[in-house]
């Protein structure tokens, strides 16, 4: 069943509130109607204190014209309270004219005249129970209807002069009910007002911020639609910076990685075609040629096919390479999700100055590839500084990364200069350094040379084999083994390449 959030919120959040105001709401009644009768009773026993106190009532109980307007009492009898006295034969022997009606009984049905209503019934049970348990004149409060109207009586014996009279004072419950019937509308009319704006202020905020996050679902399923990662969704909102703020920029920040990665891949196609056209056309000529001119001088045609071989055989590079950088692109998602350091107890230790020992070596006496002969009349390769130092990891890899770097700074060195080769070691790392004297790499080209198939100079590095992979690879066979790859260079005088490898023991 679909139920909006924002509605779901609203309604929680008012059914709350509803609660909430309605035990406020009913305690405050309930508090203020135990306080209005209490108060009432307090009245009509204070006024009956005051009658029984009067010396009216003494000093006239003997009179004959009964029963008689106490002029005291009538002055109690202010406020609504009326009162009335009377003997043990229940006779009136004294009562509050009504002052609003003067003269006319308004006494209630069956309990006898009475120029006030009075409760006959009270003044019984009074009669018959005229002491309390600790031995005090006895009273009562009682209820009574009397014209529609609820009326409050309180009946009290009286023994002070010896005959025992009955006091009762009777007040008119209509204002109090009025008061707390106005009490309650009051309550109930707040009660919704509050529950309104708290609904309209709930929506409100809840709306603000849904509709933002309606916004976002609605750009990634645009994005996702239309495959244009360069959308963005709006960050900005009309209340300030909150939780969707960040949530905003984080998608943004995570789209603006998904579009760099998805322009790299489309970059780094481009360009591998691009690259394999090349000795594809290369190939494709000389066959051509080959095919067309079947009397073709044979060096001519031997020298086509000579084309055409190391065409084949820089495509064949360009592959491998490729596939290297497809597989290391693999191993740096597993580094980045797990980590090396996971995996580095499975990892076999390698001596790296053995290893660079055997590179020397074998670029020293015997043929690496195709540099041999740039070699043996080339820049001259030297150690210096050969610390022992252990790294785990895998040693074709590294001696990988070495041959390459040693290849690029053979190649960018003129015949005369040096190759450098040293190993060291700081608190956490071996540090080799590939340094040379050649060409060195200008201020501008060096953040680019470890992007795919950055050249710093296209023609020349194509002509010496290069295909702008060797860096990357190096580069990320580094990092697979948690290490990192920096360089200095000052162009014209040579560039330094500084590998810096965790040592075996400072893994663990
Ligand atoms: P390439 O196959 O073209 O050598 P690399 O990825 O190995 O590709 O190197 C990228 C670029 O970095 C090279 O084209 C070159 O311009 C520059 N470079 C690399 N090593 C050196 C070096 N030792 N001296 C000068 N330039 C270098």
């Amino acid at each position: 069943m679909y139920f909006p959030l924002q509605l779901r919120l609203t309604l929680f959040y008012a059914l709350l509130l509803g609660l909430a105001l309605w035990i406020f709401g009913s305690t405050v009644y309930s508090q203020a109607e135990q306080q209005v009768y209490l108060n009432l009773d307090n009245t009509l026993s204070s006024r009956a204190a005051s009658v029984r106190l009067g010396k009216d009532l003494l000093s006239n109980q003997n009179s004959t014209n009964l029963p008689f307007a106490l002029p005291s009492v009538d002055g109690l009898g202010s406020g609504g309270v009326s009162i009335e006295v009377l003997d043990n034969q229940l006779h009136l022997l004294a009562t509050t004219t009504n002052t609003s009606n003067e003269g006319i009984q308004t006494g209630v049905a069956g309990l006898g005249d009475s120029p006030v209503p009075w409760d006959k019934q009270a003044a019984q049970w009074i009669l018959q129970h005229p002491f309390s348990n600790n031995g005090n004149a006895n009273s009562l409060y009682s209820t009574i209807t009397y014209h529609g109207q609820r009326i409050r009586v309180y009946t009290l014996m009286n023994n002070d002069s010896g005959a025992g009279h009955i006091i009762q004072t009777a007040r008119s419950e209509q204002n109090i009910k009025q008061s707390l019937s106005d009490l309650s509308l009051l309550l109930w009319r707040g009660g919704a007002l509050l529950i309104i704006l708290a609904l309209s202020g709930g929506w409100l905020i809840s709306w603000s911020v849904l509709s933002r996050v309606k916004h976002i679902t609605k750009t990634a399923r645009k994005i996702s639609a239309s495959r244009d990662i360069s959308q963005r969704v709006p960050e900005k909102s009309r209340f300030g910076r909150d939780e969707l703020t960040s949530l905003a920029s984080t998608f943004n920040v995570m789209l603006a990685s998904l579009d760099k990665v998805y322009q790299r891949q489309r970059r780094f196609v481009a360009d591998a075609s691009h690259e394999l056209r090349a000795p594809i056309t290369s190939i494709r000529c000389n066959l051509d040629l080959l095919a067309k001119a079947p009397d073709l001088p044979p060096e001519e045609a031997q020298a086509a096919l000579i084309d055409a071989r190391a065409e084949a055989d820089r495509m064949g590079r360009l592959v491998n390479d490729l596939l290297v950088i497809a597989r290391s692109d693999e191993a740096a998602q597993d580094v980045k999700s797990n980590g090396y350091r996971k995996n580095v107890n499975s990892a076999p230790t390698i001596d790296l100055d053995s290893l660079i020992l055997d590179v020397y070596r074998q670029y020293k006496q015997t043929t690496l590839g195709d540099n041999v002969e740039i070699r043996q009349q080339g820049p001259r390769l030297m150690l210096q500084d050969i610390t022992p130092a252990k790294v785990y990891g895998d040693a074709d890899q590294l001696k990988q990364v070495l041959v390459a770097l040693i290849d690029n700074a053979l190649k960018y060195t003129p015949y005369e200069g040096f190759v450098t080769l040293s190993l060291t070691t700081d608190k956490r790392n071996a540090v080799i350094k590939v340094s040379d004297t050649g060409i060195g790499i200008l201020p501008d080209d060096l953040p680019h040379i470890f992007e795919r198939f950055y050249r710093a100079d296209r023609a020349r590095s194509r002509d010496r084999g290069g295909s702008g992979l060797g860096l990357t690879i190096v580069q990320n066979i580094v990092q697979e083994h948690g290490g990192n790859i920096e360089v200095e260079s000052t162009p014209g005088r040579g560039s330094t390449f500084i590998l810096n490898l965790p040592r075996a023991s400072e893994l663990n």
